[in-house]
Order: structure tokens, then C-alpha cells, then sequence
């Protein structure tokens, strides 16, 4: 039975979906989180909020949640070259891939947390990872998740299932699902305290949360949240 999960979870609104996902569906949910150094290191600070959120509003899904482990993983920051990592422009590169993208980010994630969940007995892992409407980061696709579950399994001598509910749906399903699981109380959480914003702007909140409104991510949130709104609008 597999019943213990630990989710990524880097304080945006795909992992703080993903999380209430868990809560909805596994008996305890561990969350784990990466200090690589981001820019928008912000979003370190918004974990703890949403996870003090969840435990607030949702005193069902806070009775299934346990510890939260922040793993220091500066060194990817100190050998990336990217975006993400130094304070420079977003461009596209000549790989037709922007330099937001981080080489080996997931790759490490997933097997750190391999290693933490091995250690704490949790057989299911999960991540936010989408190939719907994405950056085109080839460490976000389905492929590189299924073979990854297959070298951890193998790796650690034990089963282990890596789960990505996103996989499949766009920015505006993911903000549905999230109605869906927690309804108003979930996506205002989400709205308030996740964050996206490459550039780590919380300055300005706008209907789709704080952000820029300018970077690539802050595009995708906004443009989802929209058609989601829209959606609903048509709906009443
Ligand atoms: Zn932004």
C-alpha cells in the first residue's frame, strides 16, 4: 500500500497544488524544498506561509501533513550559468531553450528526494512538472520522470513511484483543480501566498498574485488565471 507521500514543493502554485492533491489522497504528506540559490529565493519564504495556511484553514489535510525538509543546494547555483541563478536578462538561447532553464535541476531534486524518502519511509514522490504549456525544460517531461522512476527504483534497490498530476493539464486546469480540492479558501491562498515570479517581485499584487507580470513565468500564471476566471464568469 502505497500511502506515505513527499512532495516537491517550492512555494509556487503548482506545487502548492500538487500538495493539496497529496493531502486529498494519501494518509501523510512530507514536503521537501531547494535552496540552489534562485533568484527569486522569495518563494523559500512563502513555503512556510502556505504550509502555516493549509494547516490553518484545512485542519483535515494539516493533521496529515509532517515535517518539512529544506535541503541546502547551493552548489547547483554555484555551477549554473542561468538566469535563475545570476542577475541576468531572460533570453531564448541558440538551443531553442530559454536561460531560465537550470541543467540537472529536476534530476537532483528527485533524487535528493529519493534519498530523504527512503530514509523516512515514503514510497510516493511528487512533483509539479508539466509538459502542457511549459518552458520546453526537458527535465520537466513525462519521458525524463518515467525513466528517472526507473533508475531510483533501481538505484535504491526498492520501489518508488514518482507522480506529476500536472503532467497533462494547462495553467487554467491547474487553478480548476485547486477550486476543485479546496475550493475559494485554496485558491485564495494560492492567489496570496505562492509565488512564480522569476525576478522574485512581490511588490504588486495582482488578481493572479504577486509578480512582475512581465517574466516568462508570471506570463503563464496570468494567462491562466485568466481563462480559469473567465471560465467561471461564463459558468454562473
Ligand atoms: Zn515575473
Amino acid at each position: 500500500m502505497k500511502t506515505h507521500a513527499l512532495v516537491l514543493f517550492s512555494g509556487g502554485q503548482d506545487s502548492t497544488t500538487c500538495l493539496a492533491w497529496a493531502l486529498d489522497r494519501y494518509e501523510h504528506v512530507e514536503t521537501i524544498g531547494f535552496d540552489y540559490g534562485q533568484r527569486h529565493a522569495v518563494e523559500l519564504e512563502c513555503r512556510q506561509k502556505i504550509l502555516t495556511g493549509l494547516r490553518d484553514e484545512f485542519p483535515e489535510w494539516g493533521a496529515k501533513l509532517g515535517s518539512d525538509h529544506l535541503l541546502d543546494l547551493s552548489i547547483l547555483g554555484q555551477i549554473s550559468d542561468t538566469a535563475l541563478t545570476v542577475g541576468k536578462a531572460i533570453e531564448m538561447q541558440e538551443s531553442g531553450l530559454p536561460n531560465t532553464f537550470v541543467p540537472g535541476r529536476n534530476l537532483l531534486f528527485f533524487t535528493l528526494a529519493a534519498a530523504v524518502a527512503y530514509r523516512r519511509g515514503l514510497q510516493v514522490l511528487i512533483g509539479g512538472m508539466c509538459e502542457t504549456d511549459y518552458s520546453g525544460y526537458p527535465d520537466c517531461r513525462d519521458n525524463t520522470l518515467k525513466a528517472l522512476q526507473v533508475a531510483i527504483a533501481l538505484g535504491m534497490g526498492q520501489p518508488l513511484v514518482i507522480e506529476a498530476p500536472l503532467m497533462w493539464i494547462d495553467k487554467a486546469q491547474t487553478w480548476q483543480m485547486a477550486s476543485r480540492l479546496g475550493g475559494e479558501k485554496l485558491v485564495s491562498l494560492i492567489q496570496a501566498d505562492t509565488h512564480t515570479c522569476y525576478l522574485g517581485d512581490r511588490r504588486t499584487l495582482h488578481t493572479w498574485g504577486y509578480g512582475c507580470g512581465n517574466c516568462p513565468a508570471c506570463d503563464l500564471r496570468r494567462a491562466g488565471y485568466e481563462s480559469f476566471a473567465s471560465e467561471l464568469h461564463d459558468a454562473v
